[in-house]
């Protein structure tokens, strides 16, 4: 893009000159429609939905087996939901704004396995390749039992076959750990900015990792390189992947129980509000498409980037999608939140979003560590930086006067994508970080 480009866009959408200035930001979707409309659009139905979700089933006995912290759950990956009302007067007071609805925290931080929200799709995806390649080998039938996946005639032919991805890290984790444990030769490329605790957890667990100077976008792009030169191997494709969508889409139905299992309706008078943290956009996007077949009009998603890397806001308000980088407008695309570190967003996902998602928000670095130390001192929670960019989005949303945001009747579900994985030392130096900045 060029300045004139750039000038543009800016006399267009007068918001962008606030984004350029890394201020924190709520952006509405003029393209938001009815959810109907928007769904049958996405061409994704409610039975790929359950598709996946039937697979994630058939599974379950073998994961129950082979990760044993999820016998409690029989092998179903799923996190539960928490009240968090001591931190919605922290937040309420901080913000000097009232939330008369009921704030929640969906607790992907404590997924099984991955501890974050890439346990849904990431973990999917490979499961899903593993059955394809067991049953056209002949080795199972989808009516067979699954618990045969850790016996070794599996595990030898998964290890003739290889996965690879590229990972900011917590994709990375979940694509690494799942497929080691069904035996498969998996590489995963990450970037500069992943952790060095995520390279060693993986390469412990016999992954090969590959490390880039660069950022996530050149690591996608040499996995994927790599990968399309290898018959055999099966490249993730973070951007793309219909496969991941629909894991991460399979959240919808499980809200949608769990909230039936607290007594809570969701209708025209009690609607909800969801508030997920947004990097390349699939985990979000899968979650508020499984969300929007679910509740349709009476849910209200809102993804919340930080404010040096809100690629899917600049891709969507401008329609350029992954045709336009934050640092197009001159941002960096350095944050402390490493699991939504990405320039440029999923034009896959950010097109499916166009009719059903209510806006976009951005989050400075400095909230989100203060948020942290918040959770922490209040709710006894520990989340990882990435996933507290959805805590001010019930303040955006009051503020901002989107309808009934402000009703006592409304629920404000804030997606905890990620925290229980990260060593205690980091974390110790994370709350130690948003103390500081709390007391400025
Ligand atoms: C990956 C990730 C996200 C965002 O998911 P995308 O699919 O990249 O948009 C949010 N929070 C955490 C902790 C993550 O790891």
């Amino acid at each position: 893009m060029n300045e004139t480009e750039k000038i543009d866009w800016i006399e267009k959408l007068p918001l962008l000159k606030k984004i350029i200035e890394k201020q924190e930001v709520l952006w509405r979707n003029p393209l938001n429609s009815d959810s109907a409309t928007g769904i049958a659009q996405s061409g994704i139905t409610a039975a790929d939905v359950k598709e996946a979700s039937d697979r994630l089933k058939r599974f379950a006995p073998y994961i129950a087996n082979v990760f044993p912290e999820t016998a409690a759950t029989n092998g179903i990956i799923e996190s539960p939901i928490t009240a968090i009302p001591k931190m919605k007067e922290a937040l309420a007071a901080t913000y000097e704004t009232a939330i008369p609805g009921e704030l929640l925290l969906k607790q992907d931080n404590a997924l099984p396995i991955s501890g974050s929200i890439k346990a849904r799709g990431g973990i999917y995806e490979v499961l899903k390749h593993a059955e394809t390649l067991a049953i056209e080998h002949g080795l199972i039938e989808q009516d067979g039992d699954y618990t045969r996946f850790a016996e070794p005639e599996f595990r030898n032919l998964f290890a003739k076959h290889k996965i690879a991805v590229g990972s900011t890290g917590n994709l990375g984790l979940s694509i690494g750990i799942m497929s080691a444990k069904l035996g498969f030769n998996v590489t995963v490329h990450m970037s500069a900015d992943a952790k060095q605790w995520k390279k060693d957890l993986l390469r412990e667990k016999g992954v090969t990792v590959v490390e880039y100077a660069d950022d996530y976008s050149k690591a996608v792009e040499e996995g994927r390189r790599q990968a399309e030169a290898d018959p055999l191997c099966h490249f993730v494709d973070d951007e793309n992947s219909l496969d991941l969508f629909l894991g991460y889409a399979v959240a919808g139905e499980r809200v949608a129980e769990q909230l039936q299992e607290r007594g809570k309706k969701v209708d025209e008078d009690n609607p909800l509000f969801v508030y997920l943290p947004c990097g390349v956009g699939g985990g979000p996007g899968g979650v508020a498409f499984g969300l929007k077949l679910q509740f349709g009009d009476n849910v209200h998603c809102f993804f919340a980037e930080p404010t040096h890397s809100p690629c899917m806001t600049i891709g969507m308000m401008t329609g350029l999608h992954d045709e336009v980088s934050v640092t197009d407008f001159g941002l960096d695309n350095q944050t402390a939140a490493d699991g939504l570190a990405v320039g440029t967003p999923s034009a896959f996902v950010g097109k499916k979003m166009e009719p059903l998602l209510e806006g976009c928000y951005t989050v400075a670095d400095e909230t989100m560590f203060k948020l942290l130390t918040m959770i922490a001192d209040t709710e006894d929670i520990r989340l990882e930086p990435s996933a507290l960019a959805g805590m001010t989005g019930p303040i955006q949303a009051i503020r901002n006067e989107m309808p009934k945001a402000d009703a006592p009747s409304a629920m404000h579900l804030v997606w905890g994508t990620g925290g229980s994985m990260v060593p205690e030392n980091e974390m110790d130096i994370y709350y130690g970080i948003g103390k500081g900045i709390g007391r400025k």
